[in-house]
């Protein structure tokens, strides 16, 4: 326990450290001059790939709606890896205000905002979950209450690596709604990183679905293939 507190203020340091330390006349990819405001300069942001179809990841009569901002290439892998690797925050941010442009387009009424949360061995290893902090920061652009809904009931292989057939049978059922009474009847949106074959979408959305969740919507920083 106080091993987590320890971490958890490590974390909160280093988002401290990395927004007031990095100007945002400085495009965090290439370095040069950007005017853009927002730590990508104009070339690299031409440069991102923008995935504007909702998509929808249909099993056993669920039928989840998804939606990317972004397809996992490029920048966009450089993004999230800084994220997810390097405790780069900016990274973060960067990715934060492009979801909530696809949020917006979406024209969505949700009511509360969770997260995929990360296994135990991730969150001892890095400190911090990714997806947590796209969710918070999303969150707080956009009045949104984000609470903890779900937590990993079974420690499970690495998805890299793994077939698309393999990631199903994988994360199958690994996830649970916690927090029941603020699931009830909701409006929630999901936030992952990255989907990829949308198992991880799907059962983290089918356990809030289970535990009575109104209607769930995904929103994924980026879109990738096997
Ligand atoms: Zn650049």
């Amino acid at each position: 326990m106080g091993n987590e507190i320890i971490k958890n203020i490590i974390y909160l340091i280093k988002c401290f450290l990395s927004i007031i330390y990095t100007t945002n006349d400085c495009c965090i990819i290439c370095k040069n001059y950007s005017n853009e405001n927002m730590f990508l300069c104009k070339e690299c942001n031409s440069k991102i790939k923008r995935c504007n179809e909702p998509f929808e990841i249909k099993l056993n009569g669920f039928n989840i709606k998804a939606y990317s901002s972004l397809y996992y290439s490029g920048i966009t892998k450089e993004l999230i890896s800084r994220l997810k690797y390097k405790s780069d925050f900016i990274a973060g941010e960067i990715l934060t205000k492009i979801m909530i442009e696809t949020l917006g387009n979406a024209h969505l009424t949700i009511e509360l905002i969770t997260f995929v949360p990360a296994t135990r061995k991730n969150l001892r290893k890095r400190g911090y979950n990714q997806t947590e902090f796209l969710a918070k920061a999303i969150g707080r652009e956009t009045n949104i209450k984000v609470v903890r809904l779900l937590r990993k009931v079974k420690e499970t292989k690495d998805q890299i690596g793994l077939s698309g057939e393999e990631r199903w049978l994988n994360i199958n059922n690994s996830y649970e709604g916690i927090n029941k009474k603020n699931i009830i009847g909701k409006s929630i949106l999901l936030i992952d990183d990255v989907i990829t074959t949308g198992a991880t979408a799907f059962y983290c959305a089918k356990a809030l679905l289970d535990k009575g969740a109104k209607e769930v919507h995904v929103l994924t920083g980026a879109k990738s293939k096997i």
